[in-house]
């Protein structure tokens, strides 16, 4: 057999790592990136995609260092959509020396690092973050710096390759913050060849920096990820694929690693796009930009792990907001039954499964988890009108219940279609046939001398039906319109035992 077939990409992954980068104790993983504005959940599958292989990794004994880098010291480029005009007197200054446009964080930079930051340890993962602007600032760099300053013609020349329109020599590969304006809008005058630099400012400010005392100097983003590299030792980094393409800053990366930095390349992998299936919520005025915590609203964090691990990165995929939901819950709780035998699956799968559910796990269970129905559930959040707690006097509670609850209701208000959607009424409203309202006060004669259970109910709506000489579909249209003024609904004889006998003969009894 295939061995991708019977392998989970990330123990493969792994392999890779081990055999590119020598069979060591312990290993760096690395992602990352600028926090230029909202962190969507497609940066999401690079962090995921990079916990997964070291989670694959930890699983052969070696121990792992996860580094994040948020490359806040890179300059403010352009005002994206969502932030005020004004912001535009900022741009070339470093984003984490301007204000957050939100007000509630100490800078633009972190208030969306904090937004992803804190979404993390949710799903189970949670990186050592590395502020750039304090790396830089603190002089960390100086000597990645000078090798890529004193090694300017070889980054040039690499560069070049790529490029239609060519740097000169008096192209350097650094932003240099002025230290009076604090924009990059500087123009390096002489380089001494160590660490001295001679620059002077669009706003008139002249100065000479050592820049193993002042951190005015950040690398170009194409020297600053080699630089880090052998900086941090990073043995593993994936990309998504633009990084890739030819001249591609991925490429280039490689060869200034090698050239400047004498770094091998980490061991990389490419994830591909993360689209978007249905999401009433998400406007396109918004850009259609979800990030993790939109997806967490919906989904418990180990079924959003399970998204990205039941799935190769190299494969473009869509997070659902649509009816899928309901599936992809089942699946999971499939997937559950499956990896404590509950489920007959076939050999050769088996040992595949197995582990797609356990890097899904945030505490992988010692026996299987309750699993109430997503699909249930939406039913009864919607007749209890939200409340959750009314909800869970259907369970024995317990967190996952609970959360799974909170979920349900999230998604039929913020996303499911609204066939989905319904509202138990008090009062029959709707216009019967003779016959169906005979068939609804039979009904409600039924339910008050007998107790059911959902197979016993359907039944009785067959006979009921088969009494009065009604057409099924008759039936059932009259009793959703009663119950929901709706002509379709869930199915009927689990909503009627969901929301009680007792207050369905109460509405049933209103039929005049
Ligand atoms: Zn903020
Ligand atoms: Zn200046």
């Amino acid at each position: 057999m295939d061995k991708k077939e019977s392998f989970h990409w990330a123990d493969l992954a792994a392999d890779n790592v081990i055999q590119q980068k020598g069979d060591k104790d312990s290993y760096t993983v690395a992602a990352g990136i600028t926090p230029s504005g909202i962190i969507h959940i497609g940066n999401f599958r690079e962090i995921i995609t990079v916990d997964l292989i070291k989670r694959a990794l930890e699983k052969k004994g070696k121990k792992l260092r996860f580094i994040y880098s948020w490359d806040d010291y890179d300059r403010f480029r352009k005002v994206p959509k969502n932030i005020p005009e004004e912001f535009e007197k900022y741009v070339g200054m470093p984003i984490a020396d301007i204000p957050d446009p939100f007000k509630c964080h100490k800078s633009y930079a972190e208030h969306f690092e904090k937004e992803l930051e804190e979404s993390l340890p949710p799903v189970g993962i949670s990186p050592e973050f590395i502020m750039q602007d304090e790396m830089y600032k603190a002089c960390k760099y100086t000597e990645g710096i000078k090798k890529a300053l004193q090694n300017k013609s070889k980054i040039i020349e690499i560069l070049n390759r790529y490029r239609s329109e060519h740097l000169l020599d008096d192209w350097y590969p650094i932003n240099l913050y002025c230290s009076e304006c604090k924009k990059d809008s500087t123009k390096v005058l002489q380089y001494d060849g160590d660490y001295e630099i001679k620059y002077e400012c669009a706003c008139g400010f002249k100065e000479k920096i050592d820049f193993r005392k002042k951190g005015n100097v950040n690398l170009k983003w194409r020297v600053d990820w080699p630089m880090r590299w052998e900086y941090e030792k990073v043995d593993f980094e994936p990309a998504g694929k633009d990084h890739y393409a030819a001249g591609g800053s991925r490429t280039t990366g490689k060869e200034i690693a090698e050239d400047v930095y004498n770094y091998n390349n980490p061991t990389d992998l490419i994830y591909e796009w993360i689209g978007l299936k249905g999401g009433k919520q998400f406007s396109s005025s918004a850009g259609n930009v979800i990030t993790l915590n939109d997806v967490l609203e919906v989904y418990e964090p180990e079924i959003v792990r399970y998204l990205f691990a039941g799935t190769r990165p190299n494969t473009e995929f869509a997070i659902s907001f649509d009816t899928d939901v309901l599936k992809i819950y089942s699946d999971y709780d499939k997937l559950e039954k499956i990896y404590f035998g509950k489920e007959e699956i076939s050999k050769e799968k088996l040992p595949k499964q197995k582990r797609i559910y356990e890097l899904s796990s945030i505490n992988l269970p010692q026996e299987i988890p309750f699993q109430p129905s997503f699909r249930h559930l939406t039913m009864l959040v919607q007749i209890y009108k939200g409340d959750v707690e009314k909800v869970l006097d259907h369970y024995e509670k317990n967190k996952k219940t609970e959360l799974r609850a909170k979920l349900a209701h999230n998604w039929i208000q913020k996303h499911a279609p609204e066939e989905f959607k319904f509202e138990l009424q008090t009062q029959a409203k709707a216009e019967l046939k003779e016959q169906e309202k005979q068939a609804l006060r039979l009904l409600t004669e039924k339910l008050k001398n007998n107790d059911y259970d959902e197979t016993t109910l359907f039944e009785e709506f067959y006979s009921i039906c088969k009494e009065l000489n009604l057409k099924n579909t008759e039936f059932f249209t009259a009793a959703y319109k009663t119950l929901i003024n709706k002509e379709k609904g869930p199915r009927l004889a689990s909503f009627i035992l969901a929301v009680g006998k007792k207050e369905i003969i109460k509405i049933l009894e209103t039929i005049k």
